[in-house]
């Protein structure tokens, strides 16, 4: 059975122990941890397991209501948007020092809340994390109006101002790195935040935003609140809140931006969803492309929403393609994400994975060809078998929603105008790539594509420096690089008169 079609590390032997203990687990609210208003806590669960890691205060809308009104204060009283924005960039560059001293135990906490390879958090994403930062760092002292040539008799010059309070929504799938975008914008800008981290996920948040203290943040500019979806909804409609970002589902973006259309229309960036094309022409060769088709998906145990999850060959490559995607899964290392040399850990949660068993179920009942995989693996824990179908129809579920898991849909593709088209028929727009040795062909795919990033001959490629948002259902503004600042300024224009006015 299970064990046919992977060369995994045997998940189902005892777990290895975190190298990590748990330190906050409560509300951090004007620089202080402090229980729940209600007193109620949550579990975040191990996913290797299921078990609980510990629990965690659960934030209501009272807590969601001190939370605001700290970084309401923290905002119009408070030191952060007055001081100078160099004091602002040492203090984030301090942070960013910090992070690099605690980056073996960020990793290892990021693995033991989420699941994701120790080796991907270690060596990719806390790395990021702090360039993240240090980055944005580099902003603040950067960011200034502009002086604009109006008629002859006024002098105009705009201010780029903080918005004020920032509510921050993220997921689970890159706790740090989604802490990262928003904050790092948010604070360089001189904004003060509440942030809501993922109910699956709270621990990482908590961990550096404590770091973040101890290097001079005021109190009330940084607030986070764990808790569900509840006290995100009680962020997105708040009066007192100026600005929302926030990642996760279409479903639940449409509601965010519904609150905050009814509450007082605060602006609104929209990280959501994606159904990725990754067009792979007849002059590619097709090792590379396999491998990086593969990984495409696959990265984070299918868990990103720009995976590469539409996987379009032309077909004189195809049965190649086929044949060798399916070698190249079921050498996938799945186990225990703190093992070395292993490629994929086990999914978030318990509702994860059986929606996507549920996908997998309804590929092989919709004709696609199970290729490899399609089952879970292990006794414990949310593992699933690296999965791939080929002769997938774009009419399929499992080629039109978002599966956020380890399964990969192989589709046979003519002609460059029929691809672009079959790529683009989707209410998604976040993430494309191209895969040819024909400079043609790459440019004209890329300029086609409706999507906020296009990979050529790579994919999921991140910098700080690399803005990232969707086009369609995918969402709404960018996130880092110059462009986030934007999500997080006003503009205010002041005119003067050049010469004494007529009415003295
Ligand atoms: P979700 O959108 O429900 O959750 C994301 C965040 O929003 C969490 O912090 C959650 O507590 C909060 N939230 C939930 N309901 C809310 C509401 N009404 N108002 C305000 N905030 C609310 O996503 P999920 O349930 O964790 O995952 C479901 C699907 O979403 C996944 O299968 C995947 O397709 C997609 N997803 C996308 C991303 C991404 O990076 N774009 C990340 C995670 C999940």
């Amino acid at each position: 059975g299970m064990r046919r079609f992977c060369s995994s590390a045997a998940v189902h032997e005892e777990p290895i122990t975190p190298p990590v203990e748990v330190k906050y687990n409560q509300l951090l609210i004007n620089g202080q941890f402090v229980d729940a208003a209600s007193g109620k806590t949550f579990p975040t669960f191990d996913p290797r397991t299921g078990e609980a890691i510990t629990t965690v205060a659960e934030a209501d809308t009272e807590d969601v209501n001190r939370a605001v009104s700290a970084a309401r204060n923290a905002f119009d009283e408070g030191p952060w948007p007055k001081m100078t924005a160099y004091e602002r960039s040492c203090i984030m560059l301090r942070f960013a020092g910090l992070l690099e001293k605690h980056s073996d135990e960020l990793a290892a906490l990021e693995t033991w809340d989420n699941g994701k390879p120790y080796e991907q958090a270690a060596n990719e994403e806390i790395p990021l994390l702090i360039r993240l930062f240090r980055y944005y760092a580099g902003w603040a002292d950067k960011i200034h109006g502009l002086t604009a040539p109006a008629d002859t008799l006024h002098h105009v010059q705009t201010l780029h101002e903080p918005i004020g309070v920032a509510g921050q929504i993220i997921p689970w799938n890159f706790p740090l790195l989604m802490f990262a975008w928003k904050v790092g914008p948010a604070l360089a800008c001189g904004n003060t935040v509440v942030l809501k981290p993922a109910e699956q996920t709270p621990l990482s948040a908590l961990y550096v935003s404590k770091l973040f203290h101890e290097v001079g943040l005021p109190p009330g500019v940084l607030n986070v609140i764990p808790g569900s979806g509840k006290a995100g909804a009680d962020l997105a409609s708040h009066m007192d809140v100026d600005k929302l970002a926030f990642t996760g589902s279409t479903e639940t973006g449409k509601a965010v931006l519904g609150a905050a259309a009814k509450s007082n229309l605060k602006p609104v960036t929209l990280e959501l969803g994606g159904k990725s094309p990754f067009i792979i022409c007849e002059d590619a060769d097709v090792d590379k492309a396999v491998e990086l088709a593969h990984s495409a998906v696959f990265y984070n145990q299918g868990q990103c929403c720009c995976a590469g999850s539409r996987t379009f060959v032309h077909e004189r490559v195809y049965d190649e393609f086929v044949e060798k995607s399916k070698a190249r899964a079921l050498k996938r290392v799945v186990g225990d994400p703190f093992k070395k040399g292993v490629e994929q850990g086990p999914q978030i949660d318990t509702e994860q994975f059986e929606k996507i068993l549920k996908y997998i179920k309804s590929g092989a009942e919709s004709g696609a060809t199970l290729e490899s995989g399609g089952e879970k693996l292990g006794s414990k824990g949310f593992y699933v078998q690296p999965t791939v179908f080929s002769n997938v129809q774009d009419n399929m579920l499992i080629a039109k929603d978002e599966i956020f898991g380890p399964v990969q849909s192989l589709l046979k593709f003519k002609d460059v105008e029929e691809v672009i088209r079959r790529a683009n028929s989707s209410h998604y727009g976040l993430a494309a790539g191209v895969f040819t040795q024909n400079l043609d062909a790459a440019n004209t795919i890329s300029r086609a594509f409706r999507v906020g990033t296009v990979w050529v001959n790579c994919f999921n490629i991140f910098d700080a420096a690399i803005p990232f948002g969707g086009y369609k259902m995918s969402g709404h503004g960018r996130e880092k690089g110059v462009y986030s600042l934007s999500n997080y300024l006003q503009v205010k224009a002041i005119v003067t008169p050049l010469k004494n006015p007529a009415w003295l």
